[in-house]
């Protein structure tokens, strides 16, 4: 379902994990209005954005799960967001300006292949939560913009991607942000960068705050040190990342890579149900078909237990639990 609301949605086609219960109450917005109305259908809300960071509970979600489809990309010279009846807050109708793309995808972005220089010459590049992040870095590169090469190859939107300040291969969102609309109790807010509060794999937006879309800066760059980025970054990626039903590293750095711990310790390859510590990359778990939340949660703790009894190490999760564990 890409637009409306519904109840007792499965889950589990709105994560990279293809796991997890239901939905009681689901929401796919693409504008204010629609994300204001699915507030009202529970306080106990969840906003996802691609859902490639989180393992939800086989139980389920017992509230709102809301999907953002906010999607514009644009300039400063069009609008971003339809407002449509929205009426909260005041000034960002004026402000926010851009291209609401159509069709899904880089299409979206394709619709937008116009005026190649006017991001340069405003720069800043105003991007809906639910643009792809990887279909973004190829809109950069696709224009002479720099920034955003380390982003390829990530299946987020740029929604989530504020919110885990993901990053790979030195960069991070927190580097390309200059500021962030978010709807704060009802109002609407922008926040600059260091308002944001970002660091390593995560940032500090409030509890409750749903982020809208965000201003990037949008600087020239060489064309072929782009694509030269690129197309290293993307070779580094294959090579050192397993296919499959995953969310990425499932546990943040601690003093050394989280993988040299589970490697040392001959984890890899193993499996609970249907999930397994991948064999190509130890941060990764995988859902090997069929497996349950539980699985992918029962691995995550033996690896912590024996990570920490041999190493003394307690590792965090980068991995965000929906619902009941
Ligand atoms: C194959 C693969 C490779 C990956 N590689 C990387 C990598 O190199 N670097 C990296 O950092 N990450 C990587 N990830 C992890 C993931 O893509 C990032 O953490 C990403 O930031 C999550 O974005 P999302 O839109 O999928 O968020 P979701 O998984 O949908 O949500 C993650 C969290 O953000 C919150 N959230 C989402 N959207 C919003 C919003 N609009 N407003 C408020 N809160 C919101 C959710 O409630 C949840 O708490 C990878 C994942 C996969 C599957």
């Amino acid at each position: 379902m890409r637009n409306g609301f519904a109840a007792n949605v499965p889950l589990a086609t709105h994560t990279t994990y293809r796991i997890g219960g239901k939905a009681k109450f689901f929401a796919s917005v693409a504008n204010l209005d629609e994300l204001l109305r699915a507030m009202d259908l529970s306080e106990k809300r969840l906003i996802l954005g691609r859902g490639s960071k989180v393992l939800v509970s086989d139980e389920g979600f017992d509230g709102v799960v809301i999907i953002m489809r906010f999607e514009g990309v644009g300039s400063r010279d069009r609008r971003l967001v339809e407002c449509g009846e929205w009426s909260i807050g005041s000034g960002v109708k004026d402000e926010w300006l851009g291209v609401r793309g159509q069709g899904s995808g880089a299409e979206k972005l394709d619709e937008a292949r116009k005026g190649e220089s006017e991001f340069a010459q405003a720069g800043t590049v105003y991007a809906g939560a639910g643009v792809g992040l990887s279909a973004l870095s190829r809109f950069y590169a696709g224009r002479g913009l720099k920034g955003l090469e380390w982003a390829c190859g990530i299946p987020a939107s740029l929604g989530g991607a504020l919110k885990m300040n993901a990053g790979a291969y030195g960069g991070d969102v927190a580097g390309v942000v200059q500021s962030a609309d978010v709807l704060r109790g009802g109002r609407v807010v922008r926040l600059l960068t260091k308002e944001c509060g970002f660091a390593y794999r995560t940032s500090k937006f409030q509890f409750g705050d749903v982020i809208f879309g965000a201003a990037l800066i949008a600087e020239r760059g060489d064309e072929s040190e782009i694509a030269r980025l690129r197309a290293l970054y993307g070779e580094k990626r294959a090579a050192a990342q397993p296919a499959g039903y995953c969310c990425g590293s499932v546990f943040k750095a601690a003093e050394k890579p989280a993988y040299t711990y589970i490697e040392a310790l001959g984890l890899k390859g193993i499996c609970i149900g249907g999930a397994q510590i991948s064999e190509k990359h130890a941060n990764f778990i995988l859902n090997r078909g069929g497996a349950k939340a539980r699985d992918v949660y029962n691995l995550i703790r033996t690896i912590k237990a024996e990570v920490f009894a041999s190493f003394g190490v307690r590792l965090q999760e980068e991995v965000v639990y929906v619902g009941e564990f």
